[in-house]
């Protein structure tokens, strides 16, 4: 194992749970693994398979997510593809000809691709384990359930004696005993980290008007550093944007309006800090691997507590000092809850309503931020005593005064 994680992927130690749950794994074990954004879980599943002689079959939501992991294991010499809609049928059958002649170690598939056909083929091939990547997926309990993702619970039946290795960054404890029950795995299978980040700084301020002087200030005290300003819709990013770069700041508007090209070269600017801001909706985020962003601002309240974290989760990677801070107010609840009244009648919606207030609660409360968090994921932490601003008063008084100069500068 050792000398795998240091021949294949380049690094001398594994992060928490890693080793426990790759043994885990070796030992033919189910597990779903609890691990925030960024601590290293494609590993988890990547470096077993590499001891292994079958195919480890990866179910994953995005075509994104899967385009970039199998491009890596193949920069690395290792046999992946995926099975996808953005292929074409000659694309996709040569993977399938690779699949049964045993010739691929890792398969890559969405999981609307599970039809009967391809179940019959699956059947045929030696399979390491199944992954199921972004596992709160399958839950009514999570933040993003997906119905295709509920099949899922079939697996166990298609696939007899094959194990799961069920992956997720964020999930409570209501969450994750549903996926346990869903995809029939036992609760001795589950294996956590704590939630929580203490390189984070974590603030929460009233917006006052558009916000525009509580945005500059921020970025007054992070000059020359990147970070990601959240934004809830697609002009609202573009506008602070151009905002912004009039006031002599470097950033770019990003969201799921503009061609994947512009997205791209947008990123890679991003990466290679040309651009220093992104100013995005939250379509910016997943699979985002820049271990130096320094702050991540969200200019309204996020729909649950579970995406908050994520999002402020993206900043800090290196685990340096890094900050955030959350502008909100009351007509965000409001304005987040007429999108929640669009959705079906299901239980899923009844929680995303529970969820978005738990979120407003976050927000104005004076409780410890990091000591909440823990408490909403079911962790038990001490209170930080200087890392949020509920527990250091002098810093509202920062922020005031940083405004004030801003004032007296302009
Ligand atoms: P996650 O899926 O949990 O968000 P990733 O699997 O994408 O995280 O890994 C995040 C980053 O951490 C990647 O750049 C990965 O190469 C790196 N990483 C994973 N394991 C280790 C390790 N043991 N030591 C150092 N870096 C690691
Ligand atoms: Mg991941
Ligand atoms: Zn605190």
């Amino acid at each position: 194992m050792q000398k795998l994680l240091k021949d294949v992927f380049g690094f001398d130690s594994f992060r928490p749970i890693q080793k426990e749950a790759i043994n885990r794994i070796l030992k033919r074990e189910d597990v779903l693994v609890v691990l925030p954004t960024g601590g290293g879980k494609s590993l988890i599943y990547q470096l077993p398979s590499l001891m292994m002689d079958g195919t480890t079959i990866v179910i994953s939501p995005l075509i994104a997510l899967m385009q970039d992991q199998v491009t890596s294991l193949r920069l690395n010499g290792i046999n992946a593809q995926m099975l996808s809609s953005s292929q074409t049928n000659e694309q996709n059958s040569l993977v399938l000809n690779s699949l049964l002649n045993g010739e691929l170690k890792f398969l890559y598939v969405a999981p609307e691709r599970f039809n009967d056909f391809f179940i019959a083929t699956l059947q045929r091939v030696k399979i390491n384990f199944i992954v199921i990547d972004e596992a709160h997926c399958v839950s009514e309990w999570g933040h993003e359930f997906r119905d295709d993702y509920r099949r899922l619970k079939y697996l166990k039946e298609w696939f007899r004696g094959v194990n799961i290795a069920a992956f997720t960054a964020t999930a409570t404890k209501e969450t994750e005993n549903d996926i346990l029950e869903t995809l029939k795995i036992d609760k001795r299978a589950l294996l956590r980290v704590p939630t929580k980040r203490d390189n984070l700084i974590i603030r929460c301020q009233k917006r006052v008007g558009d916000a525009k002087d509580q945005i500059v200030s921020f970025l007054n005290i992070h000059k020359d550093e990147c970070g990601i300003i959240y934004c809830f819709t697609r002009k609202e990013t573009e506008k602070l944007s151009e905002y912004l770069n009039s006031k002599g700041f470097n950033s770019a508007s990003y969201h799921a309006g503009l061609t994947p090209d512009v997205r791209d070269e947008i990123f890679d600017d991003f990466k290679n800090e040309r651009v220093k801001i992104i100013v995005a909706t939250i379509a910016f985020g997943m699979g985002i691997d820049k271990s130096n962003i320094r702050f991540v601002l969200h200019t309204s309240l996020p729909k649950t507590i579970e995406s908050y974290f994520q999002e402020i989760g993206r900043a800090g990677r290196d685990d340096l000092k890094s900050d955030t801070l959350l502008l909100y107010s009351k007509s965000d609840e409001i304005s987040k809850r007429t999108l929640i009244d669009d959705l079906p009648e299901t239980k899923y919606k009844e929680n995303m309503y529970k969820k978005l207030e738990s979120m407003y609660r976050f927000a104005v409360s004076s409780k410890c931020r990091h000591k909440m968090i823990a408490e909403y994921f079911g962790d038990e932490v001490e209170t930080c005593e200087s890392r949020c601003d509920n527990c250091i008063d002098e810093d509202r008084e920062l922020i005031d005064i940083t405004i004030e100069s801003q004032k007296f500068l302009s």
